[in-house]
């Protein structure tokens, strides 16, 4: 039963087994069980890593990510993107192969597929048979498998941006709230329909990633690659037999391996996904003949024509390199210098100045103090230039601000002047810095520099 049909039909991989299919199935669990873990580890009683949208904020181990702290999101994103560059350059798409989660789910969904259905052979022939009950019993099986599946990667997706601890009681029991149930069902949709049917379909037709990744190859690229001059002429052979043909015994198992069903005989195609199955399958045919092993094989333009490999001298290395080390640099400059204490200083702009019944000038502000932090904070207000300037009555102010809270705190600051000075003179302007301390720690502290407008004869 194939819904979305390549111009190939359904793929039905084979199974391998080898060297690179032991690292990509360790890697591929491995990243499947952190997303389902990261959710639920824990950090100061909160939820460690946490995006949550309702709130506003971005909480990681500790820290509070706000969207004035944007561009720290933005300089992750970039990092992430000129890293996934760094690494193509030297080792082609193995993120695609090894560690993309449309690969690792979509194995998922077969790994299923073969336990309930059987082997590569066994499934193309239960696609051609008629409807009998042992085929809707099989079929039935394994859609409520992948749709649990579907259902719990919902979930996982979903427990980044609601807290885990709540979620999955909410969804199991029928009790979340319609948005949060909406979102888990449209990513557990997503999911089924990706894994289940599309598979090697995004990776040849929607993922950009493919298309553009030849830009990035030079000739000391790793790509899988088929040693033509060494397997060429291929065909069938007996094991022991001498022939004048290449090492290509025409076994056809590279391509029953492939998950995008390419022939990587025919050269460097923008379908592979650098994943090493046709590796593991030609050198497991290799070992039967007794002939050398890696006709396959990860291996670069360069190390082919018999060159030498630059790798570490290539401008590609050393630009990528360069580039990630400053991102990497400033993005840490930024991170230390952020504060975990916002200050927004607001002038009333109706009124640029009063003048009170003991003549004193006065200006109101509203100071906007969000605590950055995931704790309750007190902070201390203050004037950080004295020209005769005070907050109401008082030198400073002391306020206490939960976590995450923005707080709006209006004040009044004054300048006394002598009882009978003209309320004629002319308006001019005083600059004044308030600055909030954390009274817990006097280094975590901001400053906002605003006017004071008073008159010339003050
Ligand atoms: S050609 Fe080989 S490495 Fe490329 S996708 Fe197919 S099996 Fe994987
Ligand atoms: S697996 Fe190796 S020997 Fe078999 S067809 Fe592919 S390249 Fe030839």
């Amino acid at each position: 039963m194939t819904f979305i049909p390549s111009e190939k039909g359904k793929i039905h991989i084979k199974e391998q087994k080898g060297d690179f299919q032991r690292l990509r199935t360790g890697l591929n669990s491995l990243l499947i069980l952190c997303f389902f873990l990261v959710p639920f580890i824990r950090y100061q009683g909160q939820q460690a890593i946490l995006f949550d949208v309702e709130n506003q904020q971005f909480n990681f181990f500790g820290t509070t990510l706000w969207p004035q702290d944007f561009t720290l999101m933005a300089w992750v994103f970039i990092i992430a993107a000129f890293l996934l560059f760094f690494i193509t350059v030297f080792w082609g798409r193995v993120w695609c192969g090894y560690l993309c989660p449309q690969t690792s789910w979509s194995f998922m969904f077969v790994w299923v597929e073969k336990q309930i259905e059987g082997n590569s052979n066994k499934r193309y022939a239960l696609d051609k048979a008629p409807w009998s009950l042992n085929k809707l019993t099989k079929r039935v099986s394994k859609h409520l498998i992948w749709g649990l599946m579907a259902l719990l990667t919902g979930c996982g997706f979903i427990a980044y941006f609601v807290p885990a601890s709540s979620l999955y009681p909410q969804i199991f029991t029928l009790n979340g709230s319609f948005w949060v149930t909406a979102w888990v069902w449209f990513f557990a949709l997503c999911t089924y329909i990706n894994a289940g049917f599309m598979r090697e379909l995004m990776c040849l037709h929607c993922c950009p990633y493919s298309r553009f990744q030849s830009a990035m190859f030079d000739s000391n690229t790793l790509t899988v690659t088929y040693n033509a001059q060494r397997g060429e002429s291929r065909g069938p052979r007996k094991r022991k037999q001498t022939t004048q043909l290449g090492d290509c015994v025409d076994c056809n198992l590279c391509v029953d391996v492939c998950p995008t069903g390419i022939d990587i005989r025919n050269g460097l195609q923008y379908e592979c996904i650098n994943c090493g199955a046709c590796v593991d399958a030609c050198n497991q045919t290799m070992d039967k003949f007794g002939y050398e092993r890696n006709l396959i094989s990860y291996s670069s333009e360069n190390e082919l024509k018999g060159l030498p490999v630059q790798r570490l001298n290539s401008w590609r290395f050393i630009g990528y390199g360069t580039a990630v080390a400053i991102m990497l640099s400033v993005f840490a400059f930024d991170l230390y210098q952020r504060d975990a204490i916002q200050l927004n200083v607001i002038r009333d702009r109706q009124n640029l100045y009063r003048i009170a019944p003991d003549n004193r000038i006065e200006n109101s502000y509203t100071l906007k103090i969000r605590n950055k932090t995931q704790h309750s904070q007190q902070y201390l207000i203050y004037l950080e230039s004295k020209q005769g300037h005070f907050i109401n009555k008082e030198v400073e102010v002391e306020i206490t601000v939960q976590p995450g809270e923005q707080l709006s705190y209006p004040l009044t600051v004054y300048q006394q002047r002598s009882k009978d000075a003209p309320i004629d003179g002319a308006l001019r302007q005083q600059p004044i810095t308030f600055k909030v301390m954390n009274l817990a720690d006097p280094l975590d502290s901001v400053t906002q520099q605003s006017q004071f407008f008073t008159l010339t004869s003050a």
